[in-house]
């Protein structure tokens, strides 16, 4: 496969911006080749600039549930470009998505529309430290919510640590207050409210982890959260901005029966444009100006072609039988994978919760961030390699989700087994 045009895009690209690139992961450093620029994308394919086509699991990292360039989303875009791009002004469409939403999260009775999931997370703990009056923190290792200082923290390996700054330039102080607890552990979640409880403003959470590969939440852990939290007074915020709209119409929060005080979310609810909101209990959005005095802003907030296409993606979702279909397709991949890689005798660690799942290069199943390094990461980089060059798109690092779409075909799953079938073979001796 030629990929000259990507290759000199690359060496152009890197002269104007920081690794050629406007977000780290995109530059497929981690799997140690150059990336891929995409000139199309159409349904479940991409096509790069060489011309090379793709099935695309990526989905722009997770936003495209329903595809490329899905017929409805396009239509709403278009019908938005008629009437105007940005007002600064409150619009009709901004009412129908925060209904939209509000209507969907069991959890969510008021919702702010922001720009991003960074601004969601960010913003959500401003609002709980000003709610609770208390400033520490409660997140955990390997989840990701966004990039802003204070939740930029990577915990040490091992037990419970206290926050230090996993990038240069964010203050040792933006750390302090930020404790980070292994996902799945309870126990050290409890020892450390024992210790802080009443100085915890809240704990923030993927309720299913989507950025250290796909790590489901064990049985009684989002049960567990809830009921510290609210033994203590602390919040507690689900950080849905992959799962919203994705793991169930009402998001992890409906699949898992767990009523959140807020709710941050992002991907989804933009179609594919760049949103994000946070919401949650009336009693305690109230507080965000103007009704109340948590200041935070935004010139283009509710833009109206983000939320135009954002609602035509949860118009095409609330329908009947979507979910179950996706959940199909999902299934179907699953499968087809784990039956390819026990063929080949690899013993994987597979992970699955409905259209998000993750191969680990693994025997050790994988509950949290220690056991997800225990992944080979080299072996995962070959299979990644040998799947690209088969036509198939996966993100550039074991620790992300692969993204099944509406969009996909089971012939594309199919085929998408058979690369994996292959993939495997050639891997198995590496
Ligand atoms: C992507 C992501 C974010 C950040 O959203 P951006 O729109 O990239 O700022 C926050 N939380 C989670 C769980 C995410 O996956």
């Amino acid at each position: 496969m030629p990929y000259e045009k990507s290759r000199e895009l690359f060496i152009q690209a890197r002269q104007y911006m920081p690794g050629g690139v406007n977000s780290p992961v995109r530059a497929f450093k981690a799997v140690g080749r150059d990336p891929l620029f995409i000139a199309r994308g159409e349904g479940a394919l991409i096509f790069d600039e060489d011309g090379n086509e793709y099935i695309d699991y990526v989905g722009s990292w997770g936003p495209l549930i329903l595809g490329h360039r899905h017929p409805e989303i396009i239509a709403a875009l278009r019908t938005c470009l008629e009437i105007g791009t940005s007002f600064g002004a409150p619009t009709r469409l901004e009412i129908e998505l925060a209904r939209a939403i509000v209507e969907a999260l069991p959890g969510v009775e008021m919702v702010r529309l922001v720009n991003s999931g960074t601004e969601a997370t960010m913003s959500a703990l401003r609002l709980a430290r000003a709610y609770t009056g208390r400033n520490k923190i409660v997140k955990f290792e390997g989840c990701y919510h966004g990039h802003a200082d204070f939740l930029l923290i990577k915990a040490g390996s091992g037990a419970t640590t206290l926050g230090v700054p996993s990038s240069p330039g964010v203050p040792p102080n933006a750390a302090a207050d930020t404790i980070v607890v292994p996902y799945n552990n309870l126990n050290a979640l409890e020892s450390i409210f024992t210790r802080h409880g009443h100085e915890i403003a809240a704990v923030i959470v993927e309720p299913v982890a989507g950025n250290m590969g796909v790590v489901p939440p064990v049985k009684g852990f989002l049960e567990g959260l809830r009921e510290i939290t609210q033994h203590y007074g602390a919040l507690l915020i689900f950080d849905e901005v992959i799962t919203g709209f994705r793991l169930s119409y009402g998001g992890a929060q409906e699949l898992y029966k767990i009523d959140p005080d807020l709710t941050c979310l992002g991907k989804i609810i933009g179609g594919g444009l760049p949103v994000g909101a946070y919401g949650g209990k009336k009693h305690i959005m109230e507080k965000v100006a103007p009704e109340g005095p948590v200041y935070q802003a935004g010139t283009l907030s509710g833009n109206p072609l983000a939320v135009s296409a954002g609602l035509a993606t949860l118009k095409v979702l609330k329908r009947p039988g979507t979910y179950e279909e996706l959940e199909r397709k999902s299934a179907l991949l699953y499968q087809g994978m784990a039956e390819a890689a026990r063929e080949a005798g690899l013993t994987l660690s597979f992970n699955r919760v409905g259209s998000m799942l993750c191969i680990f290069f693994t025997e050790t199943p994988v509950v949290d961030y220690t056991t997800a390094c225990t992944a080979d990461t080299r072996r995962f980089a070959a299979f990644f390699q040998s799947m690209l060059e088969q036509g198939i798109y996966l993100a550039p690092s074991q620790f992300e989700a692969v993204f099944v779409s509406l969009a996909h075909t089971d012939e594309q799953i199919q085929k998408t087994v058979e690369a994996a079938r292959k993939a495997f073979a050639a891997i198995k001796y590496t």
